[in-house]
């Protein structure tokens, strides 16, 4: 097991995690280098046979770093080769947990190549990486990333050491002979059956299953008979509802139409913030939204400019589904509610 990345659970937000699995967070600051010892890396980029082969020429080893997600398993490796040729390849290994991500596994790779740099006391080493984002991630001395701090750490210590460690991100899937046996080793890696060396998820895969418990969450509550029924008798469905907040953009006055709460006379009546519930344009009919849309004389003119562009765009001027296909649509849309909202409490008096 790989024990050097420090790690902690947050209560309640991993519930859902099985109970082996921890969650990878931010480090501290306070575990980071000494601000003067933070050196970010810096990489060249090979992406042709005689750029690989001169990166060869000005260094002893080359090690090659590989992470990879395949059949929803995920695996990581190195392979370290002699510029010279002269011995076999050494190939290492590590699985990760399936929930880890793609990203984790090139990083594990990385720290534990320089892991193995310093532990076999190998001098003027160059780490081939296809993984911009790792690299760039390690770009930046005083990253928080747990994995960044860790091989921010193991190179400093090379360093104090007088080993001489560089970076290059090389072109995935060229044909250059180490990124492909990283690549084939990581894969191996992904299929292993054994217990992960490395468990802990990433904040990433908490927030995107939060985000779609959530969704279930406000899907099942939206259908729910008893919930929503003024916004359903709107937009019938979740993705309706959806697709509406992503075009339209509800703001305070849309959000009175949607929920059926604001400075309309029938909801203030309701409340008994008012003492009746008819609009002032008869006196008597009373002040629905509907009757503001549709009806209402006193917003005949901002209604008229609604009606004309849609109807040109043989679109049903109150259908909340059908409103959203067009842009213009949308707009002389939220356009007329904002006009009606405007307007209401000076209109109603209240
Ligand atoms: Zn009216």
């Amino acid at each position: 097991m790989v024990a050097d990345v420090e790690t902690s659970k947050l209560s309640g937000v991993t519930s859902f995690l099985p109970h082996e699995i921890s969650l990878e967070n931010p480090c501290p600051p306070s575990k980071l280098l000494h601000p003067s010892d933070r050196i970010g890396i810096r990489f060249e980029e090979i992406t042709s046979t005689p750029e690989l082969t001169q990166a060869g020429a000005n260094h002893t080893w080359l090690i090659f770093t590989d992470g990879s997600k395949i059949d929803d398993r995920v695996g990581a490796a190195f392979v370290v080769k002699d510029s010279a040729n002269t011995q076999p390849s050494v190939i290492k290994k590590f699985k990760l947990h399936d929930d880890c991500s793609v990203f984790q596994a090139e990083m594990l790779a990385v720290q534990m190549a320089c892991k193995h740099i310093i532990d076999h006391h190998l001098t003027d080493v160059l780490i081939l990486s296809d993984s911009k984002s790792g690299l760039t991630e390690l770009r930046n001395g005083s990253s928080y990333n747990r994995f960044a701090v860790n091989i921010h750490k193991l190179l400093h210590q090379a360093r104090s050491s007088g080993y001489t460690i560089e970076f290059a991100w090389i072109k995935a899937h060229a044909g250059f002979d180490g990124n492909e046996e990283a690549d084939l080793a990581a894969k191996a890696a992904a299929r292993m059956r054994r217990i992960p060396d490395f468990q802990r998820v990433p904040i990433s895969l908490v927030k995107h299953q939060n985000r779609q418990k959530c969704k279930e969450s406000a899907k099942t509550l939206y259908m729910n008979p008893n919930t929503c029924v003024h916004t359903r008798s709107l937009l019938p469905t979740y993705n309706t509802l959806q697709e509406f907040i992503k075009i339209v953009r509800p703001d305070f006055a849309t959000t009175q139409v949607l929920t059926n709460h604001g400075y309309h006379k029938e909801y203030l009546h309701r409340f008994h913030i008012v003492a009746d519930d008819r609009c002032p344009c008869d006196d008597q009919t009373p002040q629905t939204w509907k009757h503001l849309l549709t009806q209402c004389p006193r917003f005949a003119s901002a209604r008229y400019n609604h009606e004309m562009i849609s109807r040109l765009l043989n679109i049903d001027p109150y259908n909340l589904s059908e409103i959203i296909r067009k842009d213009d649509t949308a707009k002389s849309f939220k356009a007329y509610i904002t006009n009606i909202v405007d307007h209401l409490k000076e209109f109603n008096q209240t």
